[in-house]
């Protein structure tokens, strides 16, 4: 693709802020369009486990993105803090996961894709997680699973973004629909007006699909409710982080811990409820019985984009020149961010693809 191209990006999550960070030093401008603060939605509101939380039981796709995002976050983390003195913290904890029910496929996967997943002895989990509860008889340990502080690491998106001459972030700025031009999808309309591009790169995560409707095409990305709940301990309270029946414990390097998470389909509503907030202080005291004399510092709702099996749609949309997709990460968003974004801007600006693009292509899936 030629230089002086201007690409318009629609969603500020860290989708749409790592495709503009990606796409800026090969493009001749980008913009950045962002219906409320850029990072507040569901980039904000997620774990951070840089991981799916059960990669076994994911299509190959997932797994291709997610392993070449886990090798990368290290790099990206450094790049951004250098640049922005906004640390992402990815913080290497390894995570233990507790009495699961598919244990053997999980070690037989390990196995065959070359991950450091191996099962430990409840014993020596008890000596190195002293405050794990003792409900539990088995346990699997991956070493290397690191979770990032997302919060941090889209503010220093932002940052990085901003100082970039090229790339200009608007915020509080709706997209409305699209301005089309024949066959040609010419930029997007707004309620500040319509502002036009070269390509256009819908990033708009839960909202991808409501916004694609607007031009006849059903993507099936929606809106799932996801809750969490937070702690404040001492810095060493938990050295990692511990998964059992769908729910887990992440620790930030400053002792905060994230307890999460509830899965919910309730449309665009993300209210918090009592009943989650009930069900995650429950789970938490079973993993960390210490939890139940803790105070719950925080409690919130995201809305994950979900697509069929998690598997983003990464790509141009056929029939529409000009109109690009990067969305539907579903749970794992925050993990294949790296890899999906670099994957698209390969195929946008006509590079050699990190990976394999087939499983992605939204053409015969929308
Ligand atoms: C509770 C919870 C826990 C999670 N835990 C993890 C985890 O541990 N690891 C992991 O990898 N992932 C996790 N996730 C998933 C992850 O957060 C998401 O997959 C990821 O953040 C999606 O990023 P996004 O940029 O596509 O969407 P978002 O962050 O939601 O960004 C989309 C943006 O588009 C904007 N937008 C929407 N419509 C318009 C419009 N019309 N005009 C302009 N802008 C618009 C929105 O305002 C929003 O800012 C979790 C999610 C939740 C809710």
């Amino acid at each position: 693709m030629a230089r002086q191209q201007r690409v318009v990006i629609v969603g500020g999550g860290v989708i749409g802020l790592l495709t503009a960070f990606n796409l800026a030093a090969d493009v001749e401008q980008v913009v950045l369009l962002e219906r409320g603060g850029v990072g507040q939605e569901s980039s904000w509101a997620g774990g951070g486990i840089v991981s799916p939380l059960y990669p076994w039981r994911y299509n190959r796709a997932v797994t291709a993105l997610a392993h070449w995002s886990q090798d990368f976050y290290p790099q990206l983390a450094e790049r951004l803090f250098a640049c922005t003195g906004v640390d992402p913290q990815v913080h290497t904890t390894g995570l233990y996961w507790l009495d699961l029910e598919d244990e053997a496929q999980a070690l037989e996967w390990a196995k065959c894709e070359g991950r450091p997943l191996a099962a430990v002895d409840i014993s020596a989990v008890d000596d190195a997680v002293p405050v794990l509860g003792g409900g539990f008889s088995r346990a699997i340990y991956m070493a290397d699973v690191a979770n990032v502080r997302n919060p941090r690491l889209v503010k220093s998106l932002k940052a990085a973004l901003k100082a970039m001459p090229n790339v200009t972030i608007h915020e509080q700025c709706e997209v409305l629909g699209f301005v089309r031009e024949g066959d040609k999808i010419a930029g997007v309309n707004t309620a500040q007006g319509e502002i036009r591009g070269d390509e256009v790169v819908l990033s708009a995560g839960a909202w991808s699909g409501e916004l694609l409707s607007k031009l006849g095409l059903e993507l099936p990305v929606e809106p799932v409710k996801g809750q969490m709940i937070l702690y404040k301990c001492a810095p060493d309270f938990l050295s990692c982080m511990v998964l059992a029946k769908g729910r887990y414990a992440i620790p930030r390097r400053d002792g905060h811990i994230l307890i999460g998470s509830t899965l919910e389909h309730e449309g665009f509503d993300k209210t918090p409820t009592q009943t989650a907030l009930d069900s995650l202080k429950a789970s938490a005291v079973e993993l960390i019985p210490a939890l139940a004399d803790a105070e719950v510092v925080g409690h919130w709702a995201g809305l994950r984009p979900g697509s069929p099996e998690g598997i983003p749609y990464i790509g141009r949309v056929s029939g529409f020149d000009g109109l690009w997709l990067n969305c539907g990460h579903y749970r794992n968003g925050l993990v294949l961010a790296p890899a999906s974004c670099q994957l698209f801007a390969d195929l946008l600006l006509g590079r050699e693809p990190i990976i394999g693009p087939a499983p992605y292509a939204p053409e015969g899936r929308i």
